[in-house]
């Protein structure tokens, strides 16, 4: 259950007691749901920086009314981050204070600000970072795995041939893996992910996080996608996907594909998939999906 948030703000303005900000870039991290997600510090910053470049400046400024905060705002997103670096070194070259934020949570984590940090670092300028809220560290936080080796993925190709590619490749990472996934392709990312990693890794779903429809559920990686398919509301909003480390007892995809290869030389797609399921300890349904893929006629590269 995630907490309600702190009533709005009157205006504010930087602390009187503050030591001043120097020139430079404050990249500060913004909340990813509720409003209430926003440290003190970075609160004071936007408050006392000269302005502020946004992801999107129409969607901030709920963040900043909110939070009473009227400092002059500007966009750097995506599509103009190059100029927008240009401009943010030369303000602050002329001694400006400038905050960086993106739509939610850390800027730099799958989100623009990296060009922007490079400029300002590569023209000898200040980079502050303030830390606070990032999907990524509120779902690791909430997943209960063991500390150890992290790998931070971020978005998959979104065509599944790359897809694929991509989580083969990750199939002989050590310890967990964390996605960030568009909720109209967590399902067959998740199909693809047991298929790749091997069903009986455990997978965290971690939806909505900080919201009203927050959502922390774990259970098998092959388990999943069914889980998702069971409620058409478990599949709305923002996922992050955690994915534990793999152990030995876990079969991985190139066992499984061996076993059903075999099935599929007898046996019509769903047989093989029921045994294969049987054996290995993975998802009927992920089986069935890559039974389709590799039974005899499917088309190459699959
Ligand atoms: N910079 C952000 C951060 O620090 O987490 C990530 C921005 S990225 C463009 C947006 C993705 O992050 C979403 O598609 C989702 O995968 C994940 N995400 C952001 N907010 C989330 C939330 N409240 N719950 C679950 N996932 C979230």
């Amino acid at each position: 259950m995630c907490t309600p948030p702190v009533p709005k703000a009157p205006p504010m303005s930087a602390p009187q007691n503050a030591p001043p900000l120097v020139p430079g870039l404050y990249v500060v991290a913004t909340p990813i749901g509720n409003l209430a997600d926003i440290t003190l510090r970075a609160l004071a910053v936007l408050a006392g920086v000269d302005q502020i470049a946004c992801e999107d400046t129409r969607h901030s400024k709920t963040l900043l009314t909110h939070h009473g905060i009227r400092t002059p705002a500007f966009a750097a997103h995506m599509h103009n981050e190059a100029a927008a670096a240009e401009r943010i070194v030369r303000l602050i070259s002329e001694g400006q204070r400038i905050a960086l934020v993106s739509d939610a949570g850390t800027p730099g984590i799958s989100d623009p600000g990296a060009v922007i940090v490079a400029a300002v670092r590569d023209a000898g300028l200040p980079v502050v970072p303030i830390p606070g809220a990032s999907a990524l560290a509120c779902a690791l936080s909430g997943s209960g795995l063991p500390p150890g080796a992290v790998t931070f993925v971020g978005f998959l190709p979104a065509k599944a041939a790359a897809r694929r590619k991509a989580l083969d490749a990750l199939g002989s990472c050590p310890g967990s893996l964390v996605f960030y996934e568009a909720p109209h392709r967590v399902i067959e990312t998740v199909v693809d992910m047991a298929t790749a990693l091997g069903g009986l890794r455990s997978c965290l779903v971690a939806r909505e996080l900080t919201k009203r429809f927050e959502t922390l559920h774990q259970l098998p990686l092959g388990e999943t996608a069914d889980w998702l398919q069971g409620d058409p509301d478990r599949q709305r909003g923002e996922f992050v996907l955690v994915i534990g480390p793999a152990d030995d007892a876990n079969p991985t995809a190139t066992d499984a594909d061996r076993l059903m290869r075999v099935l599929l030389e007898e046996l019509p797609p769903n047989q093989a998939a029921r045994l294969a399921a049987k054996a290995t300890g993975l998802g009927r349904q992920t089986l069935y999906q890559r039974a389709l893929q590799l039974k005899p006629g499917a088309p190459e590269g699959e």
